[in-house]
């Protein structure tokens, strides 16, 4: 039988987004400051976001309206497809019902932009006339520059290094869109030189390119910073894709048992996931839930919950979070996306106080999986994506081995049609399972701040 596509018409996009705080039993740990490591207050961040963005970060409202000129930017994608994997559940020969929403018809390929545009919108308000940013494998630095384009804004992103130098493609699509691509660590900021002085060949990380980004924001008026995961408001413009899946499974008249998303920052996990670990948290559904890490980046899995900072030279806020040391670069494996050192507090959170899984899976295994998933459905997974293709795999099979039907709901975040030197490899036989670094995350984690909280 041939899979099944359910759409829906654009008057279903969503009027507000949902915010997770309103249902949280604890509230969040406060946020410090990186040198008083007091808690800081809406003032400490005005340098870097537009007060609209920091209101959001900080709301305990249930729902928070989308403005007019998102939903009409997000008409041109949105709503995205979701799908019934029916040639795949074949080709597992499992009595699973496997769906899985698609963010890469996206114009930049991911889930990334249904936070760009929002971002962008409010800053434009706000008066400002650029963005900075980082980016590691590119999508988050594609969907922003085309959101600033959007905007009449100027877009300056920090690429990490080793990126940059695989992944010529996505600079090109960023500069296609105006903006100014520099790789990281780069000499043109202080965190930057830091890094350069002492290790003259770095292939740089996500938590130098944030530095060099958030320096530049904070030491310029006309200039804000702007992060594609993470941060809770981000989490709550990406639960776009988790409403609309609900009214999407209403349609195909069924229900998920469990649901599975990729983990870098936690943005696409948690737009897909919240709303529905929201009905949980008020009593309503017992649903699984399961974020899928990278074993060479296990931030969630090996992780300690702890007060960290956001980068590594220590210019953000020390957030409470799953964390592997802000001066952990991972092993250059082929999901960039997934390489951050940290874990959305929010995410973090859900994992220890129970309400989510985690595991981690090493990247033959999700290579593996993408192929044989785009065998079935003719979609190539973003390499990031994998990871919950793999996932829901394996729950697949768990089903066959016990023979129960369950309704298995993943995120499909990307497509990887920017990201075929990475399947080169593979197919060509040259990818290597990493392990974990366990000596290189002790070291990290022994950088922790000491917070008395
Ligand atoms: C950025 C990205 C990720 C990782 O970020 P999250 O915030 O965890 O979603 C995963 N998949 C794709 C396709 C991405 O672009």
């Amino acid at each position: 039988m041939d899979s099944v596509k359910y759409t829906l018409p654009e008057s279903k996009i969503p009027k507000s987004w949902y915010n997770i705080q309103a249902d949280l039993r604890d509230a969040a740990p406060p946020v410090l400051h990186p040198q008083s490591k007091e808690p800081i207050g809406p003032d400490d961040l005005a340098a870097l976001f537009p007060m609209e963005l920091i209101k959001q970060e900080v709301s305990t409202e249930r729902e928070i309206e989308i403005p007019g000129p998102v939903r009409d930017l997000y008409r041109q994608w949105r709503p995205t497809p979701l799908y019934r994997a029916r040639r795949l559940e074949q080709a597992l020969d499992t009595p699973a019902r496997i769906y899985y929403k698609y963010e890469g018809v996206s114009p930049s390929g991911s889930h990334k932009p249904n936070t760009a545009v929002p971002q962008a919108f409010y800053n434009k308000e706000a008066g400002v006339t650029k963005l900075t940013t980082e980016t590691g494998a590119g999508q988050w630095g594609s969907a922003l520059s085309m959101a600033c384009t959007f905007f009449g804004m100027e877009c300056s992103v920090y690429m990490v290094k080793v990126s940059y130098d695989q992944k010529p493609y996505r600079r090109g699509l960023m500069e296609s869109f105006g903006a100014n691509v520099t790789p990281s660590p780069s000499r043109t900021t202080a965190s930057g030189r830091a890094v350069l002085d002492e290790h003259p060949d770095s292939t740089g990380s996500l938590g130098i390119a944030i530095s060099e980004a958030v320096e530049v924001a904070a030491t310029s008026d006309d200039t804000n910073y702007a992060l594609g995961s993470v941060l809770n408001h981000v989490l709550t413009h990406q639960t776009v894709i988790g409403l609309e899946t609900m009214e999407q499974m209403a349609a195909a008249d069924d229900e998920p048992d469990i649901l599975i998303g990729c983990t870098g920052g936690g943005s696409n996990f948690a737009g897909m996931c919240f709303p529905y670990v929201g009905e949980n948290l008020r009593g309503e559904k017992n649903y699984r839930v399961i974020a899928v890490e990278p074993a060479a980046c296990p931030t969630l899995t090996k992780g300690p919950y702890a007060y960290d900072y956001g980068d590594t030279a220590h210019l953000t806020p020390i957030v409470k979070m799953h964390t592997l040391g802000s001066g952990f670069v991972p092993p250059g494996f082929h999901a960039g996306g997934l390489r951050y050192h940290g874990m959305a507090p929010l995410v973090s959170q859900l994992h220890s106080e129970g309400h989510i899984e985690a595991v981690a899976y090493d990247q033959l295994r999700t290579f593996a999986a993408g192929i044989q998933f785009a065998q079935a459905e003719g979609i190539l997974p973003a390499p990031e994506a994998n990871h919950a293709v793999a996932a829901a795999i394996d729950e697949a099979l768990a089903c066959k081995e016990s023979g129960e039907s369950k309704a298995i709901l993943f995120n499909l975040c990307g497509h990887g049609q920017f990201d075929m030197q990475a399947y080169l490899d593979y197919n060509a036989g040259k990818l290597v399972a990493y392990e974990y670094p366990e000596e290189e995350v002790a070291m990290a984690l022994s950088g922790l701040p000491s917070v008395s909280a």
